[in-house]
């Protein structure tokens, strides 16, 4: 089951500027299917934690700043190859590298506020699913 399903924030700057519901048009119509969804603000400490592989990086304290300082919406998504071809479709880290057509060249600013976040392995995507949403829900 987790081969199939990968995990997405739209983050702060996404929301920020009014760009909810042209990325889950873009990522509905890219053939993924939402299984669970919820808008929500991080805190600190859920920030950290959820970001914790990257405490020892030099950007984040920017990170932690620009994740916690508005709402984000997480969703849990299902496809064939849903990790992979997610990436695929955000694009690279930096938008000023991502292809044409992906989320974040279309979306994104900077390095530092590039619109989305999906998972890099199926691992992973069930770690932040489960960190997201708890295991009393049923999808
Ligand atoms: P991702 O898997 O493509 O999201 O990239 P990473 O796992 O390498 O980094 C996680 C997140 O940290 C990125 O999506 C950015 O929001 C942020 N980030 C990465 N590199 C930088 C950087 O050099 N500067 C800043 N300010 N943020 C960064």
């Amino acid at each position: 089951m987790a081969t199939n399903r990968t995990f997405t924030m739209l983050k702060p700057d996404s929301i920020e500027k009014g760009n909810i519901g042209a990325i889950l048009e873009k990522i509905t119509t890219s053939g993924f299917r939402i299984v669970a969804m919820k808008m929500t603000q991080l805190s600190t400490a859920n920030c950290e934690e959820f970001y914790a592989i990257h405490s020892e990086r030099p950007f984040f304290g920017e990170l932690i700043t620009y994740m916690t300082r508005g709402a984000i919406v997480a969703a849990i998504l299902e496809k064939e190859n849903a990790v992979e071809d997610f990436r695929a479709l955000i694009g690279a880290t930096n938008p000023a590298d991502a292809a044409e057509g992906t989320i974040r060249k279309l979306y994104a600013d900077s390095m530092g506020e590039n619109a989305v976040h999906g998972s890099d392995s199926n691992e992973n995507a069930e770690i932040e699913g489960n960190f997201h949403f708890s295991g009393r829900e049923q999808f």
